[in-house]
């Protein structure tokens, strides 16, 4: 399942951070946004309005440190639809209210009560349904949905007016809500898997407990017993037959649903036969069907019945309530929620983020994203505690290992048991950094490995060590560019002095990743005599050493006075082209460096 968005605690100035802090502490991945100027802390932004906006687009639950009335005020253009939104709550910075604004079924009154319980104050709770009844009866717990939103809010308001509730079938969260209950209502709560039949005497809820299997002998995609490998699935099969036979698959799990009057709604997973995880269409239908896709190993035989699926990854009784060979699907139906986590297994992922040069707001959001969903976190040491902060429950296999193949190969072995692996690398992973790695690792080993290919793996960029630099410096790198690193660890130093000598002739602008070391001393004095053979004494050269990080530095030197002892490893250096300028920029003496774009 996916685990819900971790909420951004906003705050707009150092009064609020102690508070922000221990609201921190409550929520796995969570972080403190900051606006920028007036205090540091995980995030920055620089308007407050926008940014609200922004988390609220995005779906993420706003907590944040400031009066009601400013909340209210910059989210208000957004607030239509009252469907979707997250949880949005002010607690005063000191930590003396906590206010649920918006998001009431998304769960906001929970967290207004855990928040409160952790400051140990009372939660401003206004909503007359869950004042009056002690819980929020319209936002069942996980594994449960509710049929109609609509007859939902009916069904409270019949409530408040007065009248009393049965309850049927098993609803353990109500056990302890304050419903006026009796054997002989008119009104009942039902806690099903059939279908609502539109009654609107009735709340339905549904248990997500059902499972659907599917072989789908013939779907087309390659999907079903016939099925070829995963490769031939890839190629044979155009994005158009895919995404038909997604639909087709989803098409024909609601036909068995419907068949047996079971709610959509009711579904807790698609399983289907471990040997198309890598198959887009089931990815689709899964989607489609809004369920988590599960896979089971062996499954049937060709010929065999899809009901053996569920019979190897089904942890709980069951009854099977449909098994048809033909169309190769079969419903499970348990006696509660299943937990579909606990349903055959989950496909390996292994994602290789770049987390930027190290400030939180310079790493993108499907990275942030990537480290939030990881089971398992590998990288150089020094990394990993840069993506920090990370969950309890979170693995980390940092090391200071530099062994990058057996790092790469260590991801593929934990993602091909079903892991959600994340390797981490600072700018981006794909420059001189642990995507090559990874790749090549994968190369080599899927052969002797069958199941590394079957990992869903994903690359993240980041921004790299050249870019933040020189967006600190101005832009530099505004006209023809490269990157080069200097180490002869991995390639011969007469690759590098040719490259220098293409590059600088070329009149490239040259960025220098890994520009010197203990170990490699001599080489950048080196670098640079060659450079001055083609390049003026007063070229602009652009030093940026821990950009993004604690204790920056940014300096703008020329060529002739730049020593090698003004770089070490942690050291970006860009070497401008003849066209390469710098003017004040009215800061202590500093300077915008540029590249103009265009070239005579
Ligand atoms: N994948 C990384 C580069 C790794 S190579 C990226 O895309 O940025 C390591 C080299 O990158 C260092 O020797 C240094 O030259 C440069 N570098 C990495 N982070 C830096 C930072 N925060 N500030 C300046 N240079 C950095």
């Amino acid at each position: 399942m996916a685990r819900l968005t971790p909420p951004a605690i906003v705050i707009l100035g150092a009064g609020a951070l102690e508070t922000a802090r221990r609201i921190q502490m409550l929520y796995a991945g969570c972080q403190v946004h900051a606006l920028q100027g007036r205090v540091e802390a995980d995030v920055s932004y620089t308007e407050l309005r926008t940014h609200l906006c922004d988390l609220y687009a995005r779906g993420t639950p706003i907590i944040a440190l400031c009066a009601a009335g400013i909340v209210i005020r910059c989210v208000a253009p957004l607030l239509s639809n009252k469907g979707v939104e997250p949880p949005v709550l002010a607690v005063a910075e000191d930590g003396s209210a906590v206010v649920p604004l918006l998001g009431g079924l998304a769960g906001v009154n929970v967290m207004a009560r855990e928040i409160a319980a952790a400051l140990n104050v009372s939660p401003a709770i206004t909503t007359s349904g869950e004042l009056r009844f002690g819980t929020c009866v319209l936002n069942p717990p996980e594994g449960y949905a509710l049929a109609d939103i609509a007859q939902g809010k009916r069904f409270v308001s019949d409530l408040l007016a007065g009248e009393s509730t049965r309850i049927e079938g098993e609803a353990p969260w109500l056990d302890d809500a304050q419903l006026p209950r009796s054997e002989s209502a008119r009104l009942a709560i039902r806690v099903t898997p059939r279908a609502w039949d539109g009654r609107d005497d009735e709340l339905v809820i549904h248990p997500r407990s059902v499972v659907a299997a599917v072989t789908v002998p013939g779907a087309g995609a390659g999907v079903g017993a016939h099925s070829n490998t995963d490769t031939d699935l890839g190629t044979n099969s155009g994005a158009d037959s895919q995404t038909a036979s997604g639909a087709r698959i989803a098409a024909l799990v609601h036909e068995a649903l419907g068949a047996h009057g079971l709610a959509p709604l009711s579904l807790a997973a698609l399983l289907v036969p471990s040997e198309h995880m890598a198959n887009p269409a089931l990815v689709d239908a899964a989607a489609s069907l809004n369920v988590p896709l599960r896979f089971a190993q062996a499954g049937p035989e060709d010929g065999e019945p899809p009901s053996n699926l569920l019979h190897a990854a089904l942890r709980v009784p069951y009854q099977t309530l449909h098994d048809d060979a033909d169309a190769g699907v079969a419903l499970a139906l348990a006696a509660l929620a299943i937990d579909p986590d606990t349903i055959g297994r989950t496909r390996g992922r292994l994602t290789v983020i770049g987390l930027g040069p190290g400030s939180a707001d310079l790493m993108v959001p499907a990275a942030r994203t990537a480290l939030n969903e990881a089971t398992d976190i590998l990288g150089y040491e020094t990394y990993v505690k840069m993506a920090g902060p990370l969950r309890a429950d979170q693995r980390v296999h940092g090391t200071d290992n530099r062994e990058e193949m057996q790092r790469a190969r260590h991801a593929f072995e934990l993602a091909s048991t079903g892991r959600s692996v994340v390797m981490v690398s600072s700018g981006d992973p794909g420059v001189f950094a642990m995507a090559a790695a990874v790749l090549e690792a994968l190369e080599e080993g899927a052969s002797t490995n069958a199941d590394w290919r079957s990992v869903q793996l994903a690359i993240v960029p980041g921004v790299s060590a050249a870019m933040a630099t020189a967006a600190q410096a101005g832009a530099p790198l505004g006209h023809d560019f490269c990157m080069l690193s200097l180490s002869d660890n991995l390639k011969p130093w007469t690759i590098i002095e040719k490259r220098l000598r293409h590059a600088a002739e070329a009149d490239l602008v040259m960025a220098f990743y890994n520009p010197i070391s203990r170990a490699r001393p001599w080489q950048l004095d080196k670098a640079l005599d060659i450079v001055r053979e083609y390049r003026a004494a007063a070229t602009k050269v652009v030093l940026g050493r821990d950009i993004g990080r604690p204790g920056s530095t940014l300096r703008t030197i020329t060529l002739g006075e730049l020593r090698s002892s003004d770089v070490d490893m942690r050291t970006m250096v860009i070497v401008g082209s003849s066209t390469t300028r710098a003017f004040a920029n009215g800061v202590d003496g500093g300077e915008w460096v540029y590249t103009p774009r265009w070239y005579e």
